[in-house]
């Protein structure tokens, strides 16, 4: 299937304007001048693939996925390195997984070459928009929506909508890297097995918003889900994945179905096991982290995900009580893989994986 863009130029922002609103951006409140669409039914597959001004979206009010929910989303960000040149990050890593999240809900997968390009029409049409000071970036949020007139719940809707818009974003360091305090969060689940955990649908995400409200109450950052049959795995946390340092050894939680598999998280077991580290999948538990805490073995804790990137964990608390993580303060390990990390996508570092594009 070949794809052809149409091209609806914008009235651009006036350069002042938008240099103003570039200067502290505010993420996921202001948007580019364009956006992409693509629309798909049973009859013509995708069609209509067309770049036109960023607004509002006509839609009938029994379009399906105000509904039965069938969304998927994408989140991933394009950086402008010192020599002015604009790249992303393993763009076909996010496609792939568009498409696992679109297979399990039912949804037409999208030809990655056609995500890839989507997001290279906008990227290069509203380049002016990519931040250039260094840890800011131009998030990229690609996402599908299902549009069938009905309410009728027949079965999966039978048209669709993709669509990218872009957002600028300030660096997640603002304050430095300052350790996080999660909240283990033990009266709600985030996924189930044989659920949508693994896939990037809205649905998983409204239904953690109370138990985030109930982390901030708790004076916490972040929850951390644990697995929902037990109760004591710990599967990842609100929009990142964990990491266990051992001294020279990382652990993540094993892919068991429930968790989102980062890009983040893929891209960090590659480059430790690349630095010497050994970094492995596994599985850990609430008591063995607050054991191995206490006991000093566990050296430091991370998340990790394309918002915050690396980011530290230094304090644990739950209904059960709190604990600290390497004297809750960045350890080393932490440190190092963050700037190994940025370094290749700022383009100071080699990039040996071949990962930006
Ligand atoms: N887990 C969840 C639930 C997330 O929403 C995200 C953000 N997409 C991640 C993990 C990290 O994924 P990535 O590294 O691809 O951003």
């Amino acid at each position: 299937m070949t794809i052809t863009f149409t091209t609806e130029p914008a009235v651009p922002l006036p350069a002042e304007k938008r240099a103003a609103l570039l200067e502290a951006p505010a993420f996921g409140e202001v948007f580019t001048d364009h956006m992409i669409s693509i629309d798909w039914d049973r009859d013509r597959g995708w069609h209509d693939a067309r770049l036109h001004p960023y607004g509002p979206l006509v839609l009938d009010p029994s379009a399906q996925v105000f509904h039965y929910g069938q969304e998927v989303f994408e989140g991933m960000k394009a950086y402008r390195r010192p020599d002015g040149t604009v790249v992303t990050f393993r763009p076909y890593a996010n496609a792939a997984r568009l498409n696992r999240s679109c297979a399990r809900m039912a949804m037409p997968e999208l030809p990655e070459e056609t995500f890839v390009e989507a997001l290279e029409l906008l990227v290069t049409t509203d380049r002016d928009w990519v931040p250039d000071r260094p840890g800011h970036s131009l998030y990229l949020r690609p996402f599908m929506i299902a549009t069938q007139h009905t309410i009728g719940f027949y079965g999966p809707s039978a048209a669709y909508r993709f669509m990218v818009i872009a957002s600028p974003a300030a660096s997640y360091f603002k304050a430095g890297a300052k350790p996080l305090t999660v909240w283990l969060s033990q009266d709600y689940t985030r996924a189930a097995p044989g659920g949508t955990g693994e896939a990037k649908c809205g649905g998983n995400y409204a239904g953690t918003l109370v138990a985030q409200a109930q982390a901030r109450e708790k004076g916490c950052d972040q929850v951390v889900w644990l697995d929902s049959a037990e109760r004591r795995w710990v599967d990842e946390m609100g929009t990142s994945n964990l990491f266990f340092v051992y001294g020279e050894r990382l652990v993540t939680p094993e892919l068991s179905g429930t968790l989102l598999a980062g890009v983040t998280r893929d891209s960090v077991l590659a480059l430790a096991a690349d630095l010497g580290y050994q970094a492995e999948e596994g599985r850990i538990s609430m008591e063995q982290w607050r054991a191995d805490a206490e006991s000093g073995v566990l050296t430091e804790v991370f998340s990790c995900g394309t918002s915050s990137m690396v980011t530290p964990v230094g304090f644990v608390r739950s209904v059960d009580g709190d604990w600290t993580i390497g004297g809750g303060v960045p350890g080393p390990v932490t440190s190092r893989l963050r700037e190994e990390l940025s370094g290749i996508q700022a383009g100071s570092r080699p990039d040996p994986f071949g990962w930006v594009h």
